[in-house]
């Protein structure tokens, strides 16, 4: 198999990627590790695989996100405001609990169908038979005039490559010939943003705190959940709660106590009705061996900054460039990261395949 461009990871930037470059007609092939196209994008689904609410990401600021806003409207995606009307509970470590309105988080939305709608809208731009998933890539090899991935049946080989998996997982890959010294130290020093993160969903018949004058917002010092909010579809429909479980790793092992704490939390703020989920999940990134790596479960999380410019750049005679939200000049780490760095890898090898042309280069 021989395409233009291979991308490695099938996340927001790997597939804004492929879209882009599809668009100006060169071939791809998008590798995957996971069974589903997504990355840290992910729906928890009903029997019918329908979106009942987000594993992942929930939250977009549009009138802060310029390129967010722009893909949104160019992938036809609607956004909806976080609901935030009520009381929060404040849960302090002596156990006394307080109540009152916080105030709103300023340009904060939610899209319409959760992410997994950009996913959708994103994977229609791309041929099916380009994204290949369950494929994850171990080695790289740099070859005349391209690179070679060696899969467990096929040979994949591309002019370029484009690495859209997070960096540090892209670091520890088998890179032949290995890449520069202070190329790796920048992938090292990145972090993934959530990737150590345990998210927890609980889904319901109805917004019923919402009828009892709460938000559906806990901050906690006791937990399970540090923070609570609800995250129920536009017009409160499907119904749910989700937070970020403030546990060490080794304690969220027991996944049948961690439900069973968080559902008392819940019922300690917002009463009995709390244990009666229709659904419930809990995801923990920290043990996707494809999204987080053993430094980003042991160091203390950091707000993403803006990456050095050396993993904006293309690298190994222009061959390879990264595509993921860590590299986005703009939110880094964050889902307008993720489609701007694919806007810079697509335009830098859009530029290059140009180049090539006009040098008679790469044509049989
Ligand atoms: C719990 C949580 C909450 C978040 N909340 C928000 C939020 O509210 N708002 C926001 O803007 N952002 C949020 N984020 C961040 C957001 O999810 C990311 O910025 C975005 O999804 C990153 O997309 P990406 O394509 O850059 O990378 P990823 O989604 O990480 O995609 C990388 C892909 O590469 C694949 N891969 C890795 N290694 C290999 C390999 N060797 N071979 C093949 N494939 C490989 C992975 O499986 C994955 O599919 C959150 C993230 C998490 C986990």
């Amino acid at each position: 198999m021989d395409v233009d461009v291979i991308i490695v990871g099938a996340g927001i930037a790997g597939l804004t990627t492929a879209a882009l470059l599809v668009d100006t007609g060169l071939t791809v092939m998008v590798l995957e590790a996971a069974a589903r196209p997504g990355g840290r994008v992910k729906s928890l689904r009903d029997s019918d695989a329908r979106h009942l609410s987000d594993l992942g990401p929930s939250w977009v600021w549009p009138p802060y996100q310029p390129i967010l806003a722009d893909w949104l409207e160019r992938l036809g995606v609607d956004t909806f405001a976080q609901f935030e009307e009520g009381e929060a509970f404040i849960e302090m470590a002596g156990r006394q609990t307080l109540q009152r309105e916080l105030p709103p988080q300023s340009g904060i939305r939610r899209i319409e169908g959760g992410p997994s709608a950009l996913i959708d809208a994103l994977l229609l731009r791309i041929p099916d038979h380009a994204v290949v998933c369950k494929t994850p890539v171990r080695r790289i090899t740099q070859i005349e005039g391209g690179v070679e991935i060696g899969l467990e049946d096929d040979v994949v080989t591309g002019r370029r490559l484009v690495m859209a998996a997070p960096l540090r997982v892209a670091a520890e890959l088998d890179w032949r010939p290995a890449l520069p010294d202070g190329l790796t130290a920048a992938m090292h020093a990145t972090p993934t943003w959530m990737a150590a993160q345990a998210k927890a969903v609980a889904v319901y018949e109805t917004p019923f705190w919402r009828e009892q004058g709460f938000s559906g917002r806990i901050a906690s010092q006791i937990g399970p959940l540090g923070e609570v909010h609800d995250l129920s579809g536009d017009d409160g429909a499907p119904a749910a709660l989700f937070g970020f479980v403030g546990w060490p790793l080794e304690m969220r092992e027991d996944e049948d106590l961690l439900t069973e704490e968080i559902l008392y939390q819940f019922a300690r703020c917002f009463g009995e009705d709390a244990e009666d989920t229709t659904h419930m999940a809990i995801e923990d990134w920290a043990a996707n061996p494809f999204i987080c790596t053993e430094t980003d479960r042991t160091e203390t999380p950091r707000h993403p900054e803006v990456a050095p410019d050396i993993l904006r750049e293309a690298h190994a005679d222009g061959r390879i460039v990264f595509a993921v939200a860590e590299v986005g000049e703009n939110s880094p780490g964050l889902i307008e990261g993720a489609f701007d760095a694919a806007q810079v890898a697509a335009a830098t090898l859009i530029e290059a395949f140009a180049l090539d042309a006009e040098a008679g280069l790469g044509e049989d």
